[in-house]
């Protein structure tokens, strides 16, 4: 087992349901120790591919590799990965340290080791004053956590997360997100995270597979996905994109194919772009939106199309302008990003 190998490969890897492909020759390498999302809307198939990992299912197509070794003939138990789904469901009756010790308890382990290794995991997941508790005396967030020690506990080294965060309020999501993420580097488990979330995904993950109709149709770093959108459908699920088809990409931007421009990469101004890297277009302002952390600008312009733009909430521009304004939309060439169709 070398460094170099990655924690999971996946090649070819299909998987039909009758007339519905949900994986669909998924290839796909994963570096041990890797925070990687799984990222798509509802029905994308990611699920499915994280349910072929685990074993609960058998592939169509394709074979699966943990750590150079081909495990798609393997059963579930007889492979070193661990699944927290969304509906974690604790054992009522137990304390947290026997939910937690509950894994150790089925693989053999003797009381005294799996008591220390259960309140290690809990300490981890800073709970470990909780655990003589019943799961009924959490909250949800500390619930949640609670499923989070019970899959480490068993050091796999590969943890399969789908929609760990799904039942609990944006608050606490926000706080998990940011835990996860430190429990992931302390413990330097691999780490598969499925979500339909583009904020958690991005907020999460060393790199991110944008899934859509059982594929992969990007993948790289939070960063790729969202500055270098590779097509129509990531641009627009990715964050929000003002898209440009060709006849307005022509019109407005002046040049050939289908493009994507961020909301605030763009700016109003009183006047047309003069820096030679700058470019506008003339419109009126149809709304503005207070959003808090910046003012949310809808232009129709008059080449055609209506665009988002997406102004920070600084002193200056409050209210600067009203609906029926005359305005310029400027932004810099650079920022405009070319897409692949469709
Ligand atoms: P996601 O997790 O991205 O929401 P899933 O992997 O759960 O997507 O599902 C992908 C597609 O496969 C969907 O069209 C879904 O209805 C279908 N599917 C998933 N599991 C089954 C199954 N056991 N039987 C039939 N169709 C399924
Ligand atoms: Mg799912």
């Amino acid at each position: 087992m070398s460094d170099q190998q990655p924690a999971i490969r996946l090649t070819g890897l299909t998987k039909s349901f009758g007339a519905v492909t949900a994986g669909d020759r998924v290839d796909l390498d994963i570096a041990a120790g890797e925070c990687f999302s799984m990222l798509g809307p509802s029905g994308s198939g990611k699920t499915t591919v994280l349910r072929l990992i685990a074993g609960f299912e058998q592939p169509t197509a394709g074979t699966i590799e943990l750590f150079g070794v081909d495990v798609t003939e393997r059963a579930p138990f007889d492979r070193d990965v661990n699944t927290v789904f969304q509906d974690y469901a604790l054992f009522p009756h137990m304390t947290v340290l026997d939910n937690v010790a509950y894994g150790l308890r089925v693989r053999g382990v003797g009381r005294t080791e799996r008591r220390e290794r259960a309140m290690r995991a809990l300490a981890a997941v800073r709970l470990d004053p909780f655990a003589a508790r019943k799961p009924s005396q959490l909250s949800g967030g500390q619930r949640q956590r609670v499923a989070l020690a019970r899959a480490t506990v068993v050091e796999p080294k590969v943890l399969l997360l789908d929609e760990p965060l799904g039942a609990l309020d944006l608050k606490l999501r926000e706080q998990m997100q940011v835990e996860l993420k430190q429990i992931q580097r302390d413990l330097g488990i691999t780490f598969i995270f499925v979500t339909h979330d583009q904020e958690e995904a991005l907020t999460l993950s060393d790199r991110v597979a944008v899934f859509h109709d059982g594929g992969i149709v990007q993948l790289g770093t939070p960063r790729d996905l969202y500055e270098r959108p590779a097509s129509r459908f990531v641009a627009d699920f990715v964050g929000t994109s003002n898209l440009f088809e060709a006849d307005e990409a022509a019109a407005v931007l002046g040049r050939t194919g289908q493009f994507s421009l961020r909301p605030e990469k763009m700016t109003l101004a009183e006047r047309a772009a003069t820096a030679p890297t700058e470019r506008s277009a003339a419109g009126t302002l149809v709304e503005s939106i207070y959003i808090g952390t910046g003012i949310r600008r809808v232009v129709d312009l008059d080449a055609g199309p209506r665009v988002t733009v997406l102004e920070p909430n600084d002193r200056t521009r409050a209210d600067r302008e009203d609906r029926g304004e005359r305005v310029h939309v400027v932004w810099h060439d650079a920022d405009v990003v070319a897409l692949a169709a469709p």
